[in-house]
């Protein structure tokens, strides 16, 4: 077998290796050297650097990877978030909200309340006159509202809840996946 004498581009020592081999190691500093044959003359290059290039390579990879990790969990949020939307009685899609439901059943409440009041004045006029005895249900209705106010707040309440659960999950998880690639 054809053995060449090389120097280490890294320390200068003398290696001696097989005329067909393309790299070696050297035994005095452990380079990892790439040799080159240019016509009768070999040198050696230190590959480190192609070293770096490879490790920076499946460092682009990953982050590529995990920006892509991060729009399926954006697009997988866009899907969940839609899924809160309540929808109003004008057909108007919005994400529920702790003040809305508070404000909404406090108006329904309220509403409830001052039907109940009125009704018993006019009820108790009305009876007075010899009105029939069914308007002494209309108050009722005044307290069906009020219960429904306070049905409507807290299931809306809850619905806010749920979705508040679910952002600061989305959030946590997207914000685990940016730090991972800054950490890159
Ligand atoms: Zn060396």
């Amino acid at each position: 077998m054809k053995v060449i004498s090389l120097t280490c581009n890294h320390c200068g020592a003398p290696l001696e290796v097989p005329a067909k081999a393309r790299f070696v190691t050297c035994g005095f500093c452990e380079a990892r050297l790439a040799i080159e044959h240019t016509g009768n003359s070999y040198t050696t290059s230190v590959l480190e650097e192609l070293q770096e290039t490879t490790a920076k390579l499946a460092q682009d990879v990953a982050q590529i990877k995990q920006s892509s990790e991060i729009d399926r969990l954006d697009s997988q949020w866009l899907q969940t978030r839609s899924q809160h939307m309540v929808t109003n009685k004008n057909g108007h899609q919005s994400l529920p909200t702790k003040g809305g439901a508070i404000i909404g059943g406090v108006v329904i409440t309220l509403f409830g309340l001052f039907w109940t009041v009125m009704a018993l004045g006019i009820t108790s006029a009305g009876a007075g006159m010899g009105a029939p005895g069914v308007i002494r249900l209309f108050p009722l209705f005044g307290l069906l509202f009020v219960g429904f106010g306070i049905f409507m707040s807290f299931r809306m309440h809850h619905k806010a809840d749920a979705y508040q659960k679910d952002l600061q999950q989305y959030r946590r998880k997207r914000q685990d996946l940016v730090d991972d690639i800054t950490q890159n």
